[in-house]
């Protein structure tokens, strides 16, 4: 497969900038993957583990959200927030997803089920980089997750 020019920044830090062979994410409309050549487009990315392919293996980061930009020159993917897998406190996220998921079943007018929905994904894939998703949500086997070339 073809490597493309690949940046991942949040407003924090730069996490990653090298080339990938693909990236595999949740966009706003669905699941997609990029590889070389792919169609300028912006759009949306939801809160998901972001899969980047390289010629050694792949490595997972934990997204918050944010946009991916495809043009022609190389792809850039700006976050709200990203963890790679050593930066993920499990117990944080564990905490996290049950207090999203308390939110999520109270029937209450207070709760901002967005939000918490949000919150709940968020948590998913900081424990799904960390291959500590609960069964009960595992949507596909987690593989371990090496060390990337970061920035
Ligand atoms: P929490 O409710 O535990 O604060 P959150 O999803 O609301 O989680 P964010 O607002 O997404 O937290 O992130 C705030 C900062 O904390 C970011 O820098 C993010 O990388 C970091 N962060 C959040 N959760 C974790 C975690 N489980 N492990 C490591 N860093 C985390």
């Amino acid at each position: 497969m073809t490597p493309y020019p690949v940046v991942i920044v949040t407003p924090e830090r730069e996490m990653f900038r090298g080339e990938a062979q693909m990236l595999i994410l949740r966009g706003t409309l669905g699941d997609m993957g990029v590889l070389a050549h792919h169609q300028p487009l912006v759009t949306g990315v939801e809160p998901c583990v972001v899969h980047l392919r390289q010629s050694d293996g792949e490595h997972r980061l934990a997204a918050s959200g944010g946009f991916l930009e495809v043009r022609s020159d190389g792809v850039t993917l700006l976050l709200e927030g990203a963890e790679w897998p050593e930066d993920i406190d499990v117990d944080r996220a564990r905490r996290a997803l049950e207090r999203a998921e308390a939110r999520l079943s109270s029937p209450g007018p207070d709760v901002d089920r967005p939000r918490a929905q949000r919150a709940r994904l968020k948590a998913l894939a900081r424990l799904e980089v960390r291959g500590q998703r609960p069964e009960s949500e595992r949507a596909h086997a987690p593989a371990e997750a090496g060390a990337a070339h970061r920035t």
